[in-house]
C-alpha cells in the first residue's frame, strides 16, 4: 500500500453527444476514494453513477478533468492496465466454461502459470463458498451463486480496486440480504477497495463505509451513512435518504451563524443557520420521523395536529398528523405500550421535537 488516495475525480465532466442533444452526464465531479474503503455511489436512476464508475474503469475518457489511481493520473492507461475490476449487474460469466474456468478466466488473459491460476482459483472458490461447485457450468447455477462466481472471478487477479454495478439487484430481497453481508466480509477479508452503485439508499446506509449523493451529474454529499443520515446538506438528500418531514420555519434575528427562528406554531428556537437565511426569510427544517415523539395536547411540545391515519407495520406504527397551521407530518413510533396505544384517527396530539433534530436545510 502507498498510503495514496485509491481513486481521484478531479472536476470530471463528461458529456456524450453534441450540440443540442448533448447529454451532461457529469458535470465537474470530484471525489477522493481511500484505499480499503467500501464506498458507495447512491443516486436515482440517470444520475451518472454507471458513467462515473465506467471512466475509473476507462472503458470510457472524461470530457474534462482527470481520474488518478493511487495518484497517477490514468488517461492514457486502457482497462486491463489499470488494476481495476468491474462485476456487472448481468454477470457477464462465460456459459460454455464451469464455475473454476470462468474464475481463471481474467488469469489467463494476464499470463499467469497455470499452477499460480490453479492455486489462486482454489482460493477464490473457498473465499466465496463455491468450493462444490467448481465444475458446474454457468446454466446449472443460482442466481445467487452466479453472483459469487462473478465476484470470485473479478477478485482472482487481485485488483487494487473493484468497481461493482448494481450487482445485487437481480436477487430476490431474501439473496440480496444475504449478499450485502457477504459483500462486506469479501471486502473486508481480500483489504480491496470496493466502488458500489446502487440506487437503493437502504443497500447504502447498510453497508458502506462512505457514500456520494448523487442527482443531475453532480455529487450533492459524501459522509458516513450516520452523517448522511443525520444530517443531509439539502432537501433532495433528505428526501432521497429515508424518510423526512420539511418544515418551513421564519428567521426571527441572528448573530453571526446562529439566530433564533420561528416555527408555524409559534414556538421560537436558537439554531445554527446558512449565512445566507436574512432575517425574515424563510429556512426548511428537516425532521425524521422517529424523532417525534407523541404527546398529550397541551402538554410540552413545539407543534400541535389531528391524527389523520394510522397505519400498523409490526414493529412500529406511522401516525399521519394534520398540523393545526397547515401541512401534515409522518411520525414513526416504536410499538411499545405507551400514549400512541390509545390513539384513534381524529384525536389531537402535540409533537415533542428535539432541537437537534431540527436539521436546518440549505434551500
Ligand atoms: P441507472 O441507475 O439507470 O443505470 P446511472 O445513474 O448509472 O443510471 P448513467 O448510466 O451514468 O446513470 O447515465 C447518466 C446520463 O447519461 C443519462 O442521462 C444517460 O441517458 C446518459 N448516457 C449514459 N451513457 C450514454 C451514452 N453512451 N450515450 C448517450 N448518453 C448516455
Amino acid at each position: 500500500m502507498t498510503g495514496l488516495p485509491a481513486v481521484e475525480a478531479k472536476n470530471v465532466t463528461k458529456t456524450f453527444g453534441a450540440g443540442p442533444d448533448a447529454v451532461v452526464a457529469l458535470d465537474n465531479v470530484s471525489v477522493t476514494i481511500q484505499q480499503n474503503e467500501f464506498f458507495t455511489l447512491l443516486g436515482p436512476s440517470g444520475c451518472g453513477k454507471t458513467t462515473l464508475l465506467r471512466l475509473i474503469a476507462g472503458f470510457e475518457l472524461p470530457t474534462a478533468g482527470s481520474i488518478l489511481l493511487e495518484g497517477q493520473e490514468v488517461a492514457h492507461l486502457p482497462p486491463f492496465k489499470r488494476m481495476v475490476n468491474t462485476v456487472f449487474q448481468s454477470y457477464a460469466l462465460f456459459p460454455h466454461l464451469t464455475v473454476a474456468e470462468n474464475i481463471g478466466f481474467g488469469l489467463k488473459m494476464l499470463g499467469r502459470r497455470r499452477a499460480d491460476r490453479d492455486a489462486q482459483i482454489e482460493k477464490m472458490l473457498k473465499l466465496v463458498k463455491m468450493e462444490p461447485m467448481r465444475n458446474r457450468k454457468v446454466h446449472q447455477l443460482s442466481g445467487g451463486q452466479q453472483q459469487r462466481v462473478a465476484l470470485a472471478r473479478a477478485l482472482a487477479p487481485h485488483p487494487k480496486v473493484l468497481l461493482l454495478d448494481e450487482p445485487l439487484s437481480a436477487l430476490d430481497l431474501k439473496l440480496r440480504k444475504e449478499m450485502q453481508i457477504e459483500l462486506k466480509r469479501l471486502q473486508h477479508e481480500t483489504g480491496i477497495t470496493f466502488i458500489f452503485v446502487t440506487h437503493d439508499q437502504e443497500e447504502a446506509l447498510t453497508m458502506s463505509d462512505r457514500i456520494a449523493v448523487m442527482s443531475h451529474g453532480k455529487i450533492l454529499q459524501i459522509g458516513t451513512a450516520n452523517e448522511i443520515y443525520e444530517h443531509p446538506v439539502d432537501r433532495f438528500v433528505a428526501d432521497f435518504i429515508g424518510e423526512t418531514n420539511f418544515i418551513e420555519a421564519e428567521v426571527m434575528q441572528r448573530i453571526g451563524n446562529r439566530g433564533q427562528i420561528r416555527l408555524p406554531s409559534g414556538i421560537a428556537l436558537a439554531r445554527e443557520l446558512d449565512p445566507i437565511a436574512p432575517v425574515g426569510g424563510k429556512v426548511t427544517l428537516a425532521i425524521r420521523p422517529e424523532r417525534i415523539d407523541l404527546v398529550k395536547p397541551g402538554a410540552d411540545c413545539q407543534l400541535a395536529g389531528k391524527v389523520e391515519n394510522i397505519v400498523y407495520f409490526g414493529t412500529d406504527t406511522h401516525f399521519h398528523i394534520d398540523l393545526d397551521t397547515g401541512g401534515d407530518v409522518t411520525v414513526r413510533v416504536q410499538n411499545r405500550r405507551g400514549f400512541q396505544e390509545v390513539l384513534k384517527q381524529g384525536d389531537a396530539v402535540g409533537l415533542r421535537i428535539a432541537p437537534e433534530a431540527m436539521q436546518v436545510l440549505k434551500d
